[in-house]
This record gives structure tokens, sequence and C-alpha cells, in this order.
């Protein structure tokens, strides 16, 4: 019997303005190819063990709910603090709600939970707050996952990586054969050793333009890792402007023997 496997969907592949970006005249955010159209970077996982996960929570995040037909959610992880991984959290109040919904754990490595804990303190610290009479908040706790061993959440294996995001750092997520990582400039030579070594059927990789960048990778050094890593394919992630679909995915396609594009909304992938 084949085992079933663990479903990806991209709820969205685009960087923190989202794209089209408001006001820009530029032909990938006036594209009328649908692929170029961006909601902010998420992922959620189906997984073959029955979880539903979500993979930040994106100022888009109901919409990417409402869009991707999610009505629960087991477990949630959070990559780092910033606004276009995270603003979004309140939308996931109404899976909580009763007689259905319950408090959601919210993973993430410790300095962003210390973050999380002060940008949200409404939600993580409530008794510092005049007592809650109206409208609610969402019933969300916070949990510290352990960095470079083994995790067991919900009955499900995870493995973590810091990973260097300009001043701050960001949670890599490998979840058996699939491996997660966004919002970074670089990899360590350790970090890209211990990703070949997973031999991973699917690599989810940050490439956010094609030019140097400070916080992020870009395509050349995405490529450059790709070939390092060598997983058995590998969507690209987190995209601007400056990347239209259709010229990524051909440059990918001549620079690499094995499957590499530009991840698109909606799209569903299996690991
Ligand atoms: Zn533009
Ligand atoms: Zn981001």
């Amino acid at each position: 019997m084949t085992k079933t496997k663990n479903k990806l969907t991209i709820l969205g592949s685009g960087t923190s303005t989202g794209i089209p970006m408001v006001g820009c005249k530029c032909s990938v955010c006036n594209s009328p190819i649908k692929e170029n159209y961006r909601l902010r970077t998420s992922i959620h996982l189906q997984t073959s063990g029955g979880r539903s996960i979500i993979v930040d929570t994106t100022p888009d995040l109901r919409h990417q709910l409402l869009l991707n037909k999610i009505n629960k959610i087991d477990l949630a992880f959070i990559t780092h603090d910033h606004a276009d991984h995270t603003h979004g959290i309140d939308d996931l109040r109404p899976l909580t709600f009763p007689p259905n919904g319950k408090s959601i754990p919210i993973y993430t490595y410790d300095k962003c939970v210390a973050q999380l804990t002060k940008k949200f303190s409404y939600i993580f610290r409530p008794n510092d707050q005049l007592p809650n009479i109206g409208g609610g908040i969402p019933r969300l706790s916070l949990e510290t996952v352990n960095i470079g061993v083994k995790n067991t959440i919900l009955g499900e294996e995870f493995e973590f990586l810091l990973l260097k995001h300009g001043h701050t750092e960001t949670l890599g997520i490998i979840h058996q054969k699939m491996a997660y990582i966004i919002d970074c400039n670089e990899l360590t030579k350790d970090q890209i050793t211990y990703l070949r070594d997973k031999e991973l059927d699917l690599l989810i990789l940050d490439c956010v333009t094609n030019r140097e960048h400070k916080t992020h990778l870009w395509q050349d050094r995405s490529f450059e890792y790709i070939s390092q890593i060598r997983p058995k394919e590998c969507g690209l992630i987190h995209m601007n402007h400056s990347l239209d679909h259709d010229q990524l995915k051909s440059d990918a396609k001549k620079t690499f023997s094995f499957p590499v594009y530009p991840t698109f909304d909606s799209q569903i992938l299996y690991y």
C-alpha cells in the first residue's frame, strides 16, 4: 500500500507588499497572468497524520483561509515577528470560537516568543489589560521549539533551523522530507550540508528578487543553494515585482535538470 502523502498548499507566494503592490505601475504588478497575483507568504500543511498546520499569520490570512477552505487549524508556526508574517494573527479568532473551536498553540523560537508576547500583549498577557467585555481576543498560546533536535508536536515530528534574516532570525521548518526556508539572506555551510543530507523530496525556498538583497535570498543565490542542497523538487517563494512568474520559471527550467519553479497562490504540492 502506498503511504498517504502530506499536502502542502501555498497560501501566499508574495513579498511583504503583496503583488500587485499598491500604486505600482510595473508590468508584473499589472500582469494579466494569475500567477503574478501574490498574497503574503504563507503555507498550509495537511499532514498524512491528519493535522492541519499553518505557517505564519499574514495580513491576508482571512482571505487565504476562505479561498483555500481551511476551517480548522491544530497548530500554527510563526517563522519570525515581521509584519507580513504576523499581523493577521487576529484572523485565527473565529477558529477558536466555542463550541467547536479550541485554543490554538503557536510555536516559534525563544526570542520570537518574547517579541510576540510584547507585540500582542492583549493576546498573550491579558492580565495586563482591562478585562475584555466585548469583541474578543483569539485564544492562542505561545510555545517554544527546540533548535537542532527532533521536536514531537501533536504527534508530528519536526526539526528546526535558525536562519539569518538581516538583524533578526527566521525559523526554518523541516517536516519529514520537506523543508520550508524563507526570509533569510544566507545559509551557513552546516545548514546547507544538513539540508542536503536530508535528501529532501520538497524544498520551499526564499527568492525575493533578481539582484543582491540584504535580508533575503535572491535569484542567483537561491539557485546556487538549490544546486548545493539538491532536493528532488524545489518551489521558490516570497517573490517581489522584479520577478515575473513566466520569466523565473523559464530561468529555472534552463538551469536545473529537476523541477524548480516559482510557486503561486493556492498551488497544491505533495511530499
Ligand atoms: Zn510593481
Ligand atoms: Zn517576509
